[in-house]
């Protein structure tokens, strides 16, 4: 980012880059422009190569983050480009409760000899520098979708440092406002924007950040080759979540934080998993018809996938086949909202409460999944 932003506060930042020159008439957002194609002898020639809404919001999240920004046309696109960068035959070592779309592209890729994948624990630090030598790239998700696992990025990034491993960190869950991986010492981070970025349930992206230019260079060819682009529209949607990113985190937090409060000692509950920050957390029942209750009781808050709009949702991880089989199977991941707390805990408790009766009546004949997320 050039002078005028750098001593601005993140939730200055969020607001105020990425707007057209400060002269008279320029409209305050960058308008939607919807272009294939553009005058020739400038920088954007064509619209799979750029486009000025892509760069009102990549101006924005990379200086959030701290880096150069690249948007693409989804998270999972934006992996698969950080993926391509390995060589053939290179090792990955990868969180073994990543996103489950991660590890999806990861056994695509393992199963036809692309690369080699191991899978660790991130938060068993000496067990994941254990894992470096001789690996291409460490992917780094902090916290983890959805055991919400914390990793130490700082002391991993430095250990693949030695190790000479790219890093990159998917900071998905957290954002810019909680970590910044790039000055942990992340080479890359990832997002899926569709998440917390964006904030409303309205969009599909994903973007890279990095300060390295020729990982920048690199990326940029895969995201024109590939075409992997957004539209702008989505550009655009994502740059106006962008902008109440620090409000609803922190709104959404407090709610968060308040609610794992009250949950604390709940009998329906075995587990909750929560790291302390972040809008997400996880609930664990003792089986799945008890955890399927508790979401068909819910009504402010929506039983949906996706996860870090402003309003609340809810699912059963293990209701979708490619999640890790060692995610308890009945474990809720609720992404909080900006609503009113009571609100949210007069409707989660209420559901919780009729998962207990369900469960107590032996609604629920299956065995209890004693499986807490080890092994
Ligand atoms: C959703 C998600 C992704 C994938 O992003 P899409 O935008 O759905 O392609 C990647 N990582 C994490 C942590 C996610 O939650």
């Amino acid at each position: 980012m050039s002078a005028p932003h750098e001593n601005l506060h993140p939730e200055t930042l969020a607001v105020a880059v990425g707007r057209p020159a400060n002269e008279p008439d320029q409209p305050l957002n960058v308008p939607l422009v919807l272009a294939s194609t553009y005058i020739a002898g400038g920088d954007l020639e064509y619209g799979r190569y750029g486009n000025p809404n892509w760069t009102a919001f990549e101006e924005t999240l990379g200086a959030l983050e701290g880096g150069r920004c690249l948007a693409f046309s989804s998270g999972q696109a934006a992996t698969a480009a950080v993926l391509d960068l390995v060589p053939i035959g290179g090792r990955i070592v990868v969180p073994r409760h990543s996103y489950q779309g991660t590890l999806g592209q990861l056994t695509l890729g393992e199963g036809r000899g692309r690369f080699a994948v191991t899978k660790v624990d991130i938060a068993d630090t000496g067990a994941v520098v254990a894992a470096l030598d001789g690996a291409a790239l460490l992917w780094i998700e902090s916290p983890t979708n959805p055991a919400l696992e914390v990793a130490d990025i700082a002391r991993l990034a430095d250990a693949a440092r030695s190790a000479g491993v790219l890093v990159v960190a998917d900071n998905t869950f957290a954002t810019p406002m909680l970590q910044k991986p790039l000055e942990l010492g992340a080479d890359i981070v990832l997002h899926s924007a569709t998440k917390l970025i964006s904030g409303h349930s309205d969009v599909i992206m994903g973007a890279v950040v990095t300060r390295d230019d020729a990982l920048l260079a690199e990326l940029t060819t895969r995201r024109s080759l590939h075409g992997a682009i957004p539209s702008p529209l989505e550009a655009y949607l994502a740059l106006r979540g962008l902008r109440t990113l620090p409000l609803r985190l922190e709104r959404a937090q407090q709610n968060a934080q308040e609610l794992v409060r009250r949950f604390e000692g709940h009998g329906a509950l075995t587990d909750i998993r929560y790291p302390g920050f972040g809008t997400i957390l996880s609930v664990v029942l003792p089986d799945a018809a008890t955890a399927d209750a508790f979401v068909a009781a819910t009504s402010l808050a929506r039983h949906a996938t996706s996860l870090g709009g402003v309003e609340t949702t809810l699912e059963r991880r293990r209701r979708w086949a490619g999640e890790a089989q060692t995610i308890p199977v009945g474990l809720v991941r609720i992404s909080v909202g900006v609503e009113h707390v009571d609100d949210l805990h007069r409707d989660l408790g209420g559901a919780l409460d009729a998962a207990l009766r369900a469960d107590v009546n032996g609604a629920a004949d299956e065995p209890a999944d004693q499986s807490i997320m080890k092994g």
